[in-house]
């Protein structure tokens, strides 16, 4: 099973990526951590990606597909693929489509999560992750239950990407109604889109997920 989850910046695609991999023993491949991760590494790529990153801008084509071409080809064939973040233009899309094939895969899903703009905006401004074991939580929405220490691994360390601001959010989604938006189409035309409510809770909007996946 290999999918896609699309939506705007917020709109829980990371989370719900987690409980996938949970619940049925997928692999995320998102185009932003990895990007992350080369920053964090200050490799080459991570060098040239950070300040495009810091402005809510795209990172080059070239650059995301290969991450993703890199990363598909060490997974073991049978186990299936969640794409978060990616593809994110036409361009990406048709890179999807040969990288996918050369693996001898296909794309059974793409899951739009719909959402709410404004509300996003507070969604990814109050969003934090635990700097140890990058456990998700929300300010308001989904706090540790022991203010300050992650639930998961005890840590007393969070941080927060300089990329969740609501100047840079509002650009990042102004980005995805240009850019991401207009791939969905080719999608439809191929039959592989369901729409889910990104506004309801994680464990609904999980079980809309599974529900698409059986
Ligand atoms: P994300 O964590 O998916 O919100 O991505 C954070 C940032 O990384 C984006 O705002 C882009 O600058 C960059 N990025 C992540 N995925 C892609 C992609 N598929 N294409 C271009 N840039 C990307």
């Amino acid at each position: 099973m290999n999918i896609i989850l699309l939506g705007p910046p917020g709109a829980g695609k990371g989370t719900q990526s987690a409980g996938l991999v949970e619940r049925h023993g997928m692999k995320q491949l998102s185009t932003g951590d990895m990007l992350r991760a080369a920053v964090k590494a200050e490799t080459p790529v991570g060098l040239e990606a950070k300040a495009v990153m810091d402005r809510g801008e795209l990172v080059s084509d070239e650059i995301v597909s290969s991450l993703i071409d890199e990363n598909l080809a060490a997974m073991p064939a049978d186990q299936g693929a969640i794409f978060d973040g990616y593809p994110r233009t036409a361009a990406q899309a048709g890179d999807l489509d040969r990288i996918l094939a050369k693996n001898g895969r296909s794309l059974d899903h793409v899951i739009e999560l719909d959402v709410d703009e404004d509300a996003l905006v507070e969604r990814i401004c109050g969003r934090f992750s635990c700097a140890n074991c990058g456990a998700l939580y929300h300010d308001t929405a989904n706090p540790p239950s022991k203010e300050g220490v992650c639930d998961t691994c005890g840590s007393t360390e969070f941080k927060r990407r300089p990329d969740d601001n609501e100047e840079t959010v509002r650009k990042r989604m102004g980005v995805y109604r240009d850019e991401t938006a207009p791939i969905l189409p080719g999608y439809e035309a191929r039959g592989i889109v369901t729409r889910v409510d990104g506004m309801a809770g994680i464990d609904e909007v999980a079980d809309a997920i599974d529900a698409i996946l059986t």
